[in-house]
């Protein structure tokens, strides 16, 4: 008299339905970093702004009036941007060393605000 009881296969009641949040993750705007062309949520991109007058910056609200170029915050990316010609393309204007230094400061102090504590 044998018994073999394979009654171990009966413990699938795995738990279904684990859905892949759907988030509100909808129709961000995306833009695209010009040094490295990485397309971000514009909120994660820094924006660098030509003034009417010629004058470039940081423009941290994203809101300022004139030709933007969209940045990550990361010096890397300025760095490239800079070295390529992209930032001076996009923005089509010559970019001299004292503004790239101020760009360099203000993005540094851009990124820093985005991550409040790293
Ligand atoms: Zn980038």
């Amino acid at each position: 008299m044998k018994r073999t009881a394979h009654s171990s296969e009966a413990r699938r009641s795995e738990p279904s339905a684990v859905k892949a949040t759907p988030g509100p993750v909808r129709s961000l705007p995306q833009r695209t970093c010009v040094a490295c062309r990485t397309a971000r949520p514009k909120r994660e991109l820094v924006r660098v702004v030509r003034s009417p007058a010629g004058e470039l910056s940081v423009d941290l609200r994203g809101k300022a009036s004139g030709r933007g170029a969209y940045l990550d915050p990361d010096p890397g990316c300025l760095e490239r941007g800079l070295a390529e010609g992209a930032l001076a393309r996009a923005l089509e204007i010559d970019i001299d060393g004292m503004t790239a230094d101020r760009l360099r400061v203000e993005l540094a102090a851009a990124a820093k605000e985005r991550r409040p504590s790293a």
